[in-house]
């Protein structure tokens, strides 16, 4: 094809005189034209990845990274007078996931279709997404986060499924977006979605009739569940996915002249965490409906599904109450109390039940029992899976337990995000690593080479630069590339401690007004979204906003210290966010960050992790030896036994750490009601002296010690660049090519 032409033709004028929209939806056509052309045909065996979250990103430029066309582009944009980056800031962000698991099942699907894999995504097509997050007097406001326009990367098909809840009745709609491979094959993520759903039932923020089922179905990712109606709607959300995409499972096999007794030879159903958990219910009634019978549709289930769990996390492993599921699918409660009935009759274990004493439903154990595999996302937490969380599980089922430790696509997080660098590693050691990413070890080579060094710290500093620009413009802040870009971005929680950065900033900062003068200049940069009924959450969200406003307008202090809290954290700020990091945070408490993966977005861009020994931390830290990352805090056992014990007090640290008690007892001083809540500060200060279940001022201590070192050792530039390589160099594990080829070789079997 001749991009040029086909642009001109399209465009109806030439490109210098179009805008960047019609140039944008012009090289969409282009693009979706390429990848249909390389769609694939389906093998005998097919993957299906049921996921509530797709977290895509933008797919412009990915799509042309992955057709092989972007630098033409560019050049031909270029020639015309026209800046790629500006023609991206045409595309919406698709707002269809929330962190870490969403983002994942984005980088699978691009993995998937990489490797050539016969595999489609399945979900849901929310028309307003999570939200969008707004700073309002230093608070999270959350508003509807609108992507869908008239031209989008979603086609609409024929493809519809009647779905049935209890009294009512609703028509699910396929849409798809095309999944496109890196030089090789374009897969499918299908969302399912109602023709009914309406946009105009939101009234205040993101508040909606939760009762109209209708019209708010496929309305928002998550709805607020902090009450009744809110849980059933997540019932409702769930149940329609499952349903819909079990319907299009058994339709592609029954297409292949699949005999449904063969199901496992057709189809493998990855599970992505808790959420799809109903389709295994949902596929044995829909065989017993095709005429099987209830023991051999279980068996069929069984042999066809697997689930991947992504917490520890009491709160999020999903219980829903009998009465709720009666209500929504009753259909589907007679078969539960059959799978139920059969995990009783074999096992004495009340704890391994599926319907509890309490008449609740546990999700998770629909997905032990009645899937063949059972998998952890980084070694840690498989281990903690077997040992501790899932062992009543475990010892009944050890051939399920498997670990498949997460990874991401260094398409978007390296060749998209960061295109100086990649240049750069082409130049010295060729494009193979792309395909292998495991060739990046080829650049310890250079470790010792003064020029290369050189050049490593030249390009970390032009991204700093590009950074600096991009939060001027978007959020009208200062900061400065000659200081220390110390980064946490990713989900706002507790158990991520935001607050344990929050209260070293506030020590740094008394001891610089106490005279104390820092040796390096630091910006702390933040960027979170916090669940819109996550009241603490929020609350800490608001301790940053209010620190970024008294600490960057201190002339004494912002000479050494500057916080930014950036304002709707999504993929596309990723992408400018972390190949301009110096300090990754990634700070959990141990045990409770599953795996992370923002850790490895940051290794790959040479940043230098200063972390726990928690999740993929653990893996990073292997790769790269004690020398090239700066690690700190309780271990994960520790952290277990306190648990255990309940021995932890944080009042104790509280009153016997001078430094702990000065930075906890600023939360309220005056310096920030001047500019603070009253309300949601005292919360939170009594939250971390009374409670602080995620035991931040334990690691206190130890976290401020380590950060010490971590940015001493910045200041010796030649040794810091070569911790920048090593861990550049080291990365290659984390790549998703490889999680998807040991899921392919252990579960999927393709
Ligand atoms: C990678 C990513 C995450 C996950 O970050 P963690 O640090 O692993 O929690 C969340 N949000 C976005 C936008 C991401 O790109």
């Amino acid at each position: 094809m001749n991009i040029q032409e086909k642009l001109s033709q399209i465009l109806a004028k030439e490109i210098a005189q179009a805008s960047n929209e019609e140039i944008y939806h012009a090289l969409m056509a282009i693009v979706q034209e390429m990848a249909s052309e390389k769609e694939r045909t389906d093998s005998r065996k097919k993957l299906y990845y049921i996921s509530a979250e797709f977290l895509i990103g933008k797919l412009l430029s990915n799509n042309m990274i992955n057709l092989g066309i972007y630098k033409e582009v560019k050049e031909i944009l270029e020639a015309n007078g026209k800046d790629i980056a500006q023609i991206e800031e045409a595309e919406p962000e698709p707002s269809l996931g929330n962190g870490g698991l969403g983002r994942l099942a984005a980088c699978f699907l691009d993995s998937i279709a990489t490797l050539g894999l016969s595999g489609d995504g399945i979900g849901l097509n929310y028309h307003l997404g999570l939200f969008r997050q707004e700073f309002e007097n230093r608070l999270q406001k959350e508003t509807p986060n609108p992507w869908i326009e008239e031209k989008s990367w979603l086609k609409k098909t024929d493809v519809t499924y009647p779905v049935d809840f209890g009294g009512l009745k609703v028509n699910a709609r396929m849409y798809d977006i095309e999944v496109t491979g890196y030089n090789n094959q374009t897969n499918k993520l299908h969302l399912f979605d109602i023709d009914s759903v309406d946009e105009s039932i939101v009234g205040d923020g993101i508040d909606f009739n939760k009762e109209d089922i209708q019209k708010n179905l496929t309305l928002f990712l998550y709805p607020d569940d902090s009450d009744e109606q809110g849980r059933l709607l997540r019932i409702y959300q769930q149940y329609f996915m499952v349903s819909a995409g079990a319907q299009l499972i058994l339709d592609e096999c029954t297409a292949k002249g699949c005999s449904l007794y063969d199901l496992p030879d057709y189809a493998v159903i990855q599970i992505n965490d808790t959420h799809p958990t109903m389709v295994v219910p949902e596929l044995i009634r829909l065989l017993v409906q095709r005429g099987m019978d209830m023991d051999d549709a279980i068996d069929v289930v069984s042999r066809t599904c697997a689930y991947t769990n992504h917490t520890i996390l009491a709160e999020a492993l999903e219980k829903w109450p009998v009465t709720y599921l009666k209500k929504v699918v009753p259909q589907l409660m007679p078969i539960i109390e059959v799978l139920d009935d059969k995990v009783r009759r074999k096992y004495e274990d009340e704890s391994v039940t599926i319907i509890d004493r309490n008449d609740t439903v546990h999700m998770a154990h629909i997905d032990i029992h009645y899937g063949f595999s059972v998998n952890g996302v980084a070694a840690l937490h498989t281990e903690i899976l077997e040992n501790s969380e899932l062992n009543n599980f475990y010892r009944i089922y050890p051939e399920k337990f498997n670990n498949k430790t997460n990874g991401i696509t260094f398409r978007r997080w390296l060749i998209h995000c960061n295109p100086l660098l990649t240049d750069y590693i082409d130049s010295l050691i060729g494009e193979g690593y792309r395909k292998d990413a495991a060739e990046l070890e080829k650049l310890l080579a250079y470790r010792e080479d003064d020029a290369v060094l050189g050049k490593l710290l030249e390009i970390k500093r032009r991204n700093k630069e590009a950074l600096c620009a991009y939060l001027k413009e978007t959020q009208d802040i200062d900061i400065s590339a000659d200081t220390i870009f110390d980064i946490q971005v990713k989900r706002l929680h507790e158990y991520k401690r935001q607050q344990l950065n929050a209260l070293y900033i506030i020590d740094k900062y008394l001891e610089i007004k106490a005279g104390k003068i820092p040796a390096s200049p630091v910006t702390a940069i933040f960027g979170a979204k916090a669940a819109p009924a996550y009241v603490i959450a929020k609350d800490i969200i608001h301790l940053i906003l209010c620190l970024q406003e008294i600490i960057n307008r201190d002339p004494e202090v912002n000479k050494y210290l500057k916080v930014v809290m950036v304002e709707n954290y999504n993929v596309t700020k990723a992408g400018k966010l972390i190949p301009a990091c110096d300090i990754s945070e990634q700070i959990s408490l141990a045990s409770k960050e599953a795996s992370g993966t923002g850790n490895m977005k940051f290794m790959l861009n040479g940043a230098v992790t200063l972390g726990t020994e928690d999740g993929a931390n653990v893996e990073i830290h292997e790769a790269v030896g004690d020398d090239n990352i700066f690690v700190f805090g309780a271990s994960s056992d520790e952290v277990i036994e306190h648990y255990a014990k309940a021995d932890y007090v944080a009042k104790d640290y509280y009153e016997n750490n001078a430094a702990i008690k000065e930075a906890v007892d600023f939360i309220t001083s005056d310096k920030m009601l001047e500019v603070g809540q009253r309300e949601n500060l005292e919360r939170l200060q009594k939250e971390l002296i009374n409670k602080d279940w995620f035991m931040t001022l334990l690691d206190f201590d130890s976290y401020k010690e380590t950060k010490e070192k971590a940015l001493a050792a910045y200041a010796d530039r030649k040794a810091w660049a070569k911790m920048m390589l090593v861990n550049i160099a080291k990365a290659g594990f984390f790549s998703s090519d490889r999680t998807i080829e040991e899921y392919n070789k252990d579960i999927w079997h393709l």
